[in-house]
């Protein structure tokens, strides 16, 4: 035991040490809380046993296994690469997202969001598809581009309008940055996960799969079924009101994660 308390003594951990473990410890959690809930948590439980059984066929000697699973390995690091590259991507617009820098996020005003929640009303009134980006600490430059370039103020009628079924650019999303809508008929990424509501296209997939990707909060309302939805961090909270929306966009209550269930892996 002393020995042990010397080899400590030697090390000599000092505060930078202290400091350094928790940043780390912090680090792997975000990771892990990323991973949570991807392809790439049961995907990463498959890689596990694998170096489970290179270990076993190391202890065993059995040459073949060990050599087939030695040159697996070299490759799949290659494949893990290319196979994860969405989630790499979102994993790293999401570092330093913490709450902590959430609070100087963005924050709609107050006339915006009364245009918002006033277009959303009234396109769900009339059944009319829509899909709004509202771009918050991560650039959506990146999609806007996808799409046709507007630059006029936030507005109910302009809303609307872009979104009446003959419109030219009723097709794709419109992307809003603080009180300007920037771009309509953007091409937003398609989420990968299994939905587990049917009624759910791919207006609501471009939704989830931007939510997935970037901070920004996603608003559909459903030309089916006239549902008000939001989409946040990757889960979508189905068929709010005008009061609801209101609220989320204020930023007064977080998206209820429950109210949307993640294919097979999240129950319902
Ligand atoms: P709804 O409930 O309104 O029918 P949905 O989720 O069932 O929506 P679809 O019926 O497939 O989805 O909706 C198609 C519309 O969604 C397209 O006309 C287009 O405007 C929009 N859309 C589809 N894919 C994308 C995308 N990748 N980015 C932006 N908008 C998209
Ligand atoms: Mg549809």
């Amino acid at each position: 035991m002393s020995w042990l308390w010397e080899q400590f003594q030697v090390l000599g951990p000092g505060w930078a040490d202290l400091v350094e473990i928790a940043i780390v410890g912090f680090l792997v959690y975000r990771i892990l809380l990323l991973l949570q809930r991807t392809r790439a948590m049961q995907m990463i439980l498959g890689a596990g046993l694998l170096v489970g059984v290179y270990l076993l066929a190391r202890i065993l000697e059995f040459s073949l296994i060990r050599t087939l699973l030695e040159t697996l390995f070299q490759y799949g690091a290659i494949a893990a690469l290319v196979v994860f590259q969405p989630e790499l991507r979102a994993a790293l617009a999401r570092l330093g997202q913490s709450r902590f820098f959430r609070v100087f996020a963005k924050i709609e005003t107050r006339e915006v969001i009364d245009e918002l929640v006033e277009a959303a009303e009234q396109l769900s009134r009339t059944r009319t598809g829509a899909i709004i980006a509202l771009e918050n600490e991560v650039g959506l430059d990146e999609y806007a581009r996808t799409g046709n370039r507007v630059g006029a103020p936030v507005s109910s009628q302009l809303l609307t309008t872009i979104f009446t079924p003959m419109s030219p650019m009723h097709d794709g999303a419109v992307i809003v940055a603080g009180d300007e809508i920037k771009a309509a008929g953007a091409i937003l990424p398609l989420t990968q996960t299994p939905l587990a509501d049917r009624s759910l296209g791919t207006r609501h997939r471009a939704a989830i799969g931007l939510s997935e990707e970037t901070d920004a909060l996603v608003i559909v309302v459903s030309e089916e079924t006239a549902r008000i939805s939001v989409a946040r961090g990757g889960a979508m909270e189905l068929g709010i009101d005008g009061d609801r929306l209101r609220n989320i966009l204020e930023g007064n209550v977080p998206t209820k994660k429950s109210a949307f269930s993640l294919g097979a892996s999240g129950g319902s």
